[in-house]
């Protein structure tokens, strides 16, 4: 970066979860950590000696579903072999003064994304793509009518060593758990706060922000322009059905999230052509941030509405949306100490970084 151009430091408020807020600081003696350069990737096709490769179905737990049901498998979902929630809790849960604990009940599963072993989600095609989305559908369904204490459904992508991925061939998860997790529950309670203020879905706000051109803001006294801001600056990506967003206040420097266009709370609610146009946002904007950021290693994961009674009310408040964070370093001291995330490039700069990528060149 060079010393003239324009250097950013301030902090933003998170438009859905306001208490969580993002330090924007780009000039480089006030960045915390240092970048790491990604772990090459795996990008093997077949590995003998791999569990989640064709061939090798006997070293996995049995096959819960596979897709498509009748010939060789494209996608397989398997038990965890060392899940975080067990099926079978025999705790009772306990609750003696501030010590209070839930059963750790709940389902883990594998979902092997593809036979390619290193195949990364930008090179799959959109058939592929949407047919994962919509296994993550059919699992979630079928775990909630299961069983009534399984509060929240969690389908999520870890991609990369950085990322947390412990085997490397590509896959996602799937974990069910008897509560509602603190992310989605502050962002269903700040939503629904908004919709009683405003009257109005505040994704769906937010997207209409991110669709509408430019704006001025004047100064109050002077009557001079204080700032323009080019809103449209903050979409990546945009189809008939859906948009991918860099945010405002974004966590993570290379984070896009993707969200309906049409107000909508049950991910479950998303038909298949929908999701295929899903799988369009998805595809293209992981071809650009792949380039853009040299091989991504990322987590992400779906917010969608709790199939629960008391979240029922929240149906025109939540807005279901994929989450994708890219890591490319470790969170710092003042970062875990804080909960105030220094995000060192400026979700405009990001944004038009990966906007002006050519997909041509690489699709
Ligand atoms: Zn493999
Ligand atoms: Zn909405
Ligand atoms: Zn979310």
């Amino acid at each position: 970066m060079s010393d003239n151009e324009k250097t950013t430091r301030e902090i933003r408020i998170d438009p859905i979860v306001p208490t969580s807020s993002v330090l924007v600081a780009t000039a480089r003696g006030m960045r915390p950590r240092k970048e790491e350069a990604p772990a090459p990737r795996d990008t093997r096709k077949h590995v003998d000696t791999c569990p989640f490769c064709r061939g090798n179905e006997d070293k996995t737990p049995p096959t819960i579903a596979s897709y498509p049901e009748e010939k060789q498998w494209d996608i397989r979902v398997v038990a965890n072999l060392y899940p975080v929630l067990g099926e079978n809790g025999s705790q009772d849960n306990m609750n003696f003064g501030l010590q209070q604990t839930i059963e750790g009940y709940g389902r883990h599963e594998v979902i092997i994304d593809h036979p390619s072993h290193g195949i990364a989600i930008h090179e799959m095609s959109t058939e592929h793509l949407a047919m994962i989305f919509k296994c993550y559908q059919d699992r979630m369904r079928e775990l909630y009518t299961s069983d009534e204490r399984l509060k929240y459904i969690l389908a999520f992508k870890n991609f990369g060593p950085a990322a947390g991925a412990s085997i490397p061939h590509t896959h996602s998860q799937i974990i069910a758990m008897p509560v509602v997790p603190e992310n989605l529950f502050n962002e269903l309670e700040n939503s629904h706060q908004y919709f009683e203020k405003h009257h109005k879905c505040v994704f769906c706000s937010l997207i209409d922000e991110a669709l509408t051109y430019e704006a001025t803001i004047y100064d109050r006294e002077s009557g001079e322009v204080r700032r323009k801001i080019n809103v449209g600056q903050y979409v990546i990506e945009k189809n008939e059905h859906f948009v991918a967003i860099k945010p405002f206040a974004s966590r993570y420097e290379w984070e896009i999230h993707i969200l309906p266009l049409e107000h909508q709370a049950d991910y479950l609610l998303t038909n298949e052509e929908k999701l295929q146009s899903f799988a369009e946002v998805l595809k293209n904007s992981m071809a650009r941030l792949d380039q853009v950021i040299g091989g991504a290693q990322y987590n992400y994961f779906l917010h969608s509405i709790p199939h629960s009674k008391e979240f029922n009310n929240c149906s025109k408040s939540y807005h279901w949306h994929l989450e994708i964070c890219p890591r490319t370093s470790i969170p710092s001291g003042f970062e875990l100490g804080s909960g105030l995330f220094v995000n060192t490039i400026s979700p405009e700069d990001a944004a038009e970084k990966l906007r002006s990528v050519d997909l041509s060149d690489i699709l």
